[in-house]
């Protein structure tokens, strides 16, 4: 696996020797963007910090990875921590920053010693003047955007808060502040270091009904069959969600690129693949999604906060076979009304799945509805 190819500290000498308008030159060439879900380029993200003038300027590894069904950060930091610590380092020097924060997913704590030993000997070897602190997340999903990140770190409640100013330009202590995360950051020095770099190699999370769940990667375009082989079926596949919050859609051959899953009004995201067997009831899957994220909402805006027991109170009684449909109606709307009107993208995308599954699903919605 190319994610898991060691820098050895070349890359951060590569850095040193271009210099940071080199590094965004080559980081742009490589054609390496942001793997958190929004695929935005490093290069323009970190220049918003280069340009803007500050006394002190930040840099956060977003390692709280909270999306049920994700696992590539925890891959990466358990055998490749090195290579992320050096991307760290890269970034912080290139932006002009002097202090670096990995916010460390809560679930994940038992990472934490060890990551620690591993920044202490590279800070050593490098002669870097970054330090580097890890926080660790207090179990929040809402923890992974990356306002709330800011909050947390500062010592308040995990909430997002409105942009802009967006981070790089005022974040950590209203500084410039460059959040990227796990999977960007070893990009990062691979990009610069590896001359078979390949920027098209994204990582898959493979679970749900499958033998082999894992993390597994391949080149953008690979077929989702293909890809779900790969994890070994447990029976007929019947659907695929893209996480929680990247909708579902019919399982079929097609080659997966953020374009294509766009096609099926669903987001390519983090690379998460959850497998549903047609044993599978998309409502149940709708439930359980649902409590998830009525359970997660933060509570600072209405949409979300009262939409969400609103849609799993609608979603019980559809199960109750209770519904009518008018309370069909009633969920569609409540579903895209949520989606748009919500302050962050953990409500603007808690109601893909039902928007989706309405979509793809409509029969299993129908069936239990009274005549
Ligand atoms: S959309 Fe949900 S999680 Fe985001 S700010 Fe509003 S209540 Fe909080």
């Amino acid at each position: 696996m190319q994610i898991l190819k060691k820098t050895q500290l070349k890359a951060l000498k590569v850095a040193r020797d271009i210099g940071p308008l080199g590094v965004i030159e080559r980081l742009n060439k490589k054609r390496v963007v942001g793997r958190g879900g929004a695929s935005f380029p490093v290069s323009d993200k970190w220049k918003y910090a280069i340009e803007t003038k500050s006394d002190k300027k930040y840099l956060i590894c977003n390692a709280d990875e909270g999306e049920p069904g994700t696992f590539k950060d925890k891959l990466i930091l358990m055998k490749n921590p090195e290579t992320l610590i050096e991307g760290i380092i890269i970034a912080a020097e290139t932006i002009g920053a002097e202090e670096a924060f990995i916010y460390l997913r809560g679930e994940y704590i038992g990472l934490k010693k060890i990551l620690e030993s591993k920044i202490k000997n590279i800070i050593k070897k490098s002669k870097t003047n970054i330090s580097i602190d890890i926080v660790v997340g207090r179990g929040a999903y809402i923890c992974g955007e990356e306002t709330a990140i800011i909050r947390s770190i500062q010592g308040f409640r995990g909430q997002p808060y409105y942009k802009p100013p967006f981070p790089p330009v005022e974040g950590l202590f209203r500084k410039p502040t460059v959040i990227n995360n796990v999977e960007t950051l070893v990009n990062i020095s691979q990009a610069l270091y590896l001359n078979d770099y390949n920027p098209d190699l994204r990582l898959f999370s493979v679970s749900g009904a499958v033998k082999k769940p894992g993390v597994y990667e391949f080149p953008l375009g690979t077929s989702l069959v293909k890809i779900v082989e790969e994890a070994k079926p447990r029976d007929k596949v019947k659907a695929v969600y893209f996480g929680c919050f990247g909708g579902c859609m019919k399982y079929k051959d097609m080659e997966l690129t953020p374009e294509n899953i766009c096609k099926e009004e669903c987001v390519h995201g983090a690379g998460t693949v959850i497998v549903v067997d047609n044993k599978t009831s998309i409502i149940d899957m709708a439930y359980i999604i649902s409590k998830f994220y009525t359970f997660e909402s933060c509570g600072k805006c209405t949409p979300c906060r009262e939409g969400s027991i609103q849609i799993l109170l609608l979603l019980k009684k559809l199960r109750g076979k209770k519904a009518e449909k008018k309370d069909l109606d009633l969920l569609k709307e409540l579903a895209l009304h949520i989606k748009e009107t919500s302050l962050c993208g953990l409500g603007q995308s808690s109601t893909n799945h039902i928007i989706t599954a309405l979509e793809h699903f409509p029969e299993e919605f129908e069936e239990l509805i009274i005549p």
